[in-house]
């Protein structure tokens, strides 16, 4: 990383710190306009993104417009029954094999469809743990722990 970067990066944390976590996307954003792929950015954005969407009080005050913008679009799991919206947790979502304990929702290991909590505890003939509302299968719990701040 550049001394220039990472001055950049500190000040788009100072924001989202001060600021909350909204303006720290947009600040992020904004260097994303100069480095489009920087790992360490895109990185700072996910985890500004799980605390965006930590609590339903933190979701309350998300600048929803921001859900309009491709490059946070992106970044969010959305629910293929329900379209419910949620970020992934950036921590657990690099221990890949690691399942969560409460999980906002799973992916189907059989269709690859992503489920949010809701849809995925609905489904008719199975008890319990997230199954696929389309193959019945157990959801795969690993980077989804985020609540939704959308219609969840
Ligand atoms: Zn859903
Ligand atoms: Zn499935």
């Amino acid at each position: 990383m550049t001394d220039d970067l990472r001055t950049k990066l500190l000040a788009a944390l100072d924001t989202a710190q001060n600021e909350g976590p909204s303006a720290g996307i947009r600040a992020l954003l904004g260097i994303l306009d100069e480095l489009p792929s920087d790992p360490d950015v895109l990185h700072q954005l996910d985890v500004c993104l799980e605390v965006a969407f930590s609590s339903s009080t933190a979701a309350a005050q998300f600048d929803r417009r921001l859900l309009q913008e491709p490059r946070v679009a992106a970044r969010l799991k959305v629910c293929a029954s329900c379209n419910a919206r949620w970020a992934p947790h950036p921590t657990k979502q690099a221990f890949g094999k690691v399942a969560v304990a409460n999980p906002i929702g799973g992916k189907c290991p059989q269709c690859q469809r992503i489920f949010c909590k809701k849809c995925g505890s609905q489904v008719k003939g199975t008890t319990g743990e997230l199954h696929c509302p389309a193959c019945t299968k157990g959801l795969l719990k690993r980077d989804h722990v985020a609540l939704d701040c959308v219609n969840y």
